[in-house]
């Protein structure tokens, strides 16, 4: 396994590109049926096997990374083992993941349905080709899994301690402010943008539009930019530009979002627009994907995992999209994109007993 952990994170799968990997991984399953559903720059491959009529279960990840990037101990490309730590780009954020569900599935020997494994190159880009082109090439053939467990780093401080039952959402949203330009000593002149907002920006900033529940944290306004004015002292601005985000959870939407804002700013001549990135969804603890993840989680690393939601987006919103049940489960999370971004190997062999027991639980 380690081998292939290694060989792995030697390719220079750096977003769009797969570097060659999908190669080598095509013929280290050599056994199995691939499908190629390549779309411009970006690589997807699914890996499947049916070996009965059952039930149809994927494990989902990404080959690519981020740039090496500057303040490396070590190449970033040449894994380098030193104090019980392996450091290379992607030891975290997913090669470990695609490594320990590789291992795992090559090793079945029967299972009561078709288990598949759905690969891209492009999750750290823009992600327009990657992920959602396999789901509708799954849906168009009628192949879609009935469940999925994508193998981010999704642990805390523990390996164990956490699995993603579902991510936020995401509002972005831009408000102009329309004045009217003028001479700081004649201000009843002008338009003033910035005294236009003031009084109504304590009740943007925060903003809480729900109070959350056992799974999210609230929905929560969040200024990102506000722009306005020439840098000078004697001219008023007429024009201001703030820029926000919401993290929404399942109690908030887009609407709920643009009523609030038109409510608080009715007195100001002034645009909105917001674009959902992304919607929230949560898979139900009680369904068998969340429960079994959570037992076999348990029984390899005893620790009884956390079900979060935390953190931005991922290709498991996409699966949500769709209707699939989704967990993300994989190592610990805490040098992902950052110089010497490193892993401790037993955590990627924990993650292939983790993977290996769910495989289990769905064939009896
Ligand atoms: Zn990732």
């Amino acid at each position: 396994m380690k081998e292939l952990f290694l060989n792995l994170l030697k390719f220079r799968s750096i977003t769009p590109s797969d570097g060659g990997a999908f190669d080598f991984i095509k013929s280290y399953m050599q056994s199995w049926d691939f499908i190629d559903v390549n779309v411009g720059d970006t690589k997807n491959l699914i890996i499947y096997k049916k070996f009965g009529d059952g039930i149809h279960l994927s494990f989902a990840g990404h080959i690519d990374v981020v740039a090496g990037g500057d303040g490396w101990d070590s190449e970033p490309f040449e894994p380098m083992e030193r104090d019980g730590f392996i450091y290379a780009r992607g030891t975290q954020d997913m090669k470990s993941g695609v490594c320990a569900f590789l291992f795992a599935c090559k090793n079945v020997k029967d299972f009561n349905g078709t288990i598949s494994m759905l690969l891209t190159s492009d999750e750290e880009g823009d992600g327009t080709h990657g992920t959602i082109e396999i789901l509708k090439y799954l849906k168009k053939n009628d192949f879609l899994p009935d469940a999925v467990v994508v193998a981010e780093p999704t642990c805390d401080e523990i390996f164990g301690d956490s699995i993603k039952v579902g991510r936020r959402g995401s509002i972005n949203g831009v408000i102009e402010i329309l004045g009217l330009q003028g001479h700081a000593a004649y201000p009843q002149k002008s338009k003033n943008t910035i005294h236009e907002i003031a009084p109504h920006l304590g009740k943007l900033a925060g903003h809480l539009f729900d109070d959350g529940d056992e799974f999210f944290a609230p929905s929560q306004l969040v200024i990102t930019d506000i722009r306005s004015g020439l840098e000078l002292t004697n001219v008023t601005p007429g024009y201001l530009k703030l820029m926000f985000n919401v993290r929404n959870c399942l109690k908030t939407t887009k609407e709920d979002v643009q009523k609030y804002i038109c409510e608080v700013l009715k007195d100001c001549d002034f645009k909105l627009s917001l674009k959902q990135g992304s919607f929230p969804f949560r898979t139900d603890s009680s369904s068998k994907l969340i429960k079994n993840m959570s037992l076999c989680v348990q029984k390899v690393t005893n620790i009884k995992p956390r079900h979060s939601t935390a953190g931005g987006t991922s290709d498991a919103r996409l699966m949500g999209q769709f209707g699939i049940d989704v967990v993300e489960f994989g190592v610990i999370n805490d040098t992902i994109h950052s110089p010497n971004e490193r892993v401790r190997f037993s955590e990627v062999e924990g993650l292939g007993k983790v993977f290996k027991e769910l495989i289990k639980t769905y064939n009896s």
